[in-house]
């Protein structure tokens, strides 16, 4: 699990461990700002370097690579460099997957692979096939549509068998929530629960609140990418929830979660993204059986109460029981 120490690379090596698997979790960060980390073959390593990604792929059957330099729309369109350099990972892990003969790859892609012509004020539902011709979100979205053509391309050559997940605004607890690398559910959570909490008297949208989005809650995003992992479906799919919100709303509804009345502010300085993203996801269903469960309000009171929780202190990362620091290596 390359991104083990990120949000979702955490709950997955959850998920594997509870199918029985035996994982190796890989990242950059220290160990001791890992979201989640378990008792594990731990490694801290920059998969940028070919030689990492060499000494990690052997007697490993399944890559799930889903460690990337990347962050909310702010960090996105401020690091087109370093988001799109990324694909350096794809390139020395694929490369070492179809050396060392690793079975499959599953690829975390995004909804930023989608052309904002589509995402305007009349937007179309974004059926997968509508990412070509590509015309990608900036350097992050080119490194992920590149790397899905990458993932393909080894296929052919005798590499891994590919996964590939179009994942779309992924929320909930154990992820980045503050510094300038949280995306807008979590930044609102923590915006409302400082005025809960007295911290603040006011919370800042950003953009006009008109936005519209949906957003996946972790749970069903893991449900769905063990669904693709065990489907023999090369073709990217998409993973989103179909509950659409604009950000306003979103403010709105967290707010009544909270139990608090907030007055607004809106930033239309702000960086805000595409007007519309409409996810389909007829190819989930068809291909996975897969649908998400959890609902807009249930997610935000999950992830509230976990933000609400890391603001009343410092964040300590969730250490399972069975971590043993005595596991953890260090390539870099
Ligand atoms: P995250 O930032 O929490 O996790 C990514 C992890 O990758 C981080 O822990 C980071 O330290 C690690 N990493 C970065 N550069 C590295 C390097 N050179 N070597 C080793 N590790 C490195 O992000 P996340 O939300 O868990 O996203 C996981 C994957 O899903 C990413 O590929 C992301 O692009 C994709 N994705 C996420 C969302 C979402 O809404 N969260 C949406 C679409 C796609």
């Amino acid at each position: 699990m390359t991104g083990a120490g990120g949000f979702i690379g955490g709950h997955m090596v959850r998920n594997l461990l509870d199918s029985g698997h035996s994982v190796t979790g890989v990242d950059i960060k220290p160990l001791h700002e890992w979201w989640q980390r378990f008792d594990i073959h731990n490694i801290v390593a920059d998969l940028r370097d070919p030689a990492a990604g060499r000494e990690l792929s052997r007697n490993i059957d399944v890559i799930y690579h889903f460690a990337a330099d990347m962050g909310g729309i702010s960090y996105i369109s401020e690091n087109d460099w370093d988001c799109a350099s990324s694909v350096a990972m794809t390139v020395n892990l694929l490369r070492a997957a179809t050396e060392r003969d690793v079975r499959s790859f599953v690829y975390a892609s995004s909804a930023c692979v989608y052309p904002a012509t589509l995402q305007g004020s009349d937007p179309s539902p974004l059926r997968e096939e509508l990412a070509h011709p590509g015309d990608p979100e900036g350097g992050y979205g080119w490194e992920k549509l590149f790397s899905e053509r990458l993932c393909r391309y080894a296929a052919r050559a005798g590499g891994p068998g590919v996964r590939i997940a179009r994942l779309f605004n992924v929320y909930g607890p154990h992820g980045t929530w503050r510094g300038g690398r949280e995306k807008a559910p979590a930044a609102i959570c923590r915006k409302v629960a400082e005025v809960a909490l007295g911290k603040s008297d006011q919370v800042v949208v950003w953009g006009t609140g008109t936005q519209l989005r949906s957003f996946l809650y972790i749970d069903d995003c893991v449900r769905g990418l063990a669904a693709l992992a065990r489907a023999g479906d090369a073709r990217p799919t998409n993973l989103a929830s179909d509950e659409l919100v604009t950000v306003a709303e979103l403010t709105a509804l967290t707010a009544a979660v909270a139990g608090v009345e907030v007055s607004l502010r809106y930033d239309p300085a702000q960086p805000t993204g595409v007007r519309a993203r409409i996810p389909d996801i007829s190819c989930a269903a068809q291909r996975l059986d897969w649908h998400p469960a959890f609902s807009l309000l249930e997610g935000i009171r999950l992830t509230y109460r976990w933000i609400c929780g890391q603001l009343g202190g410092e964040r300590a990362p969730r250490t399972h029981d069975r971590f043993s620091q005595g596991e953890t290596e260090k390539i870099t």
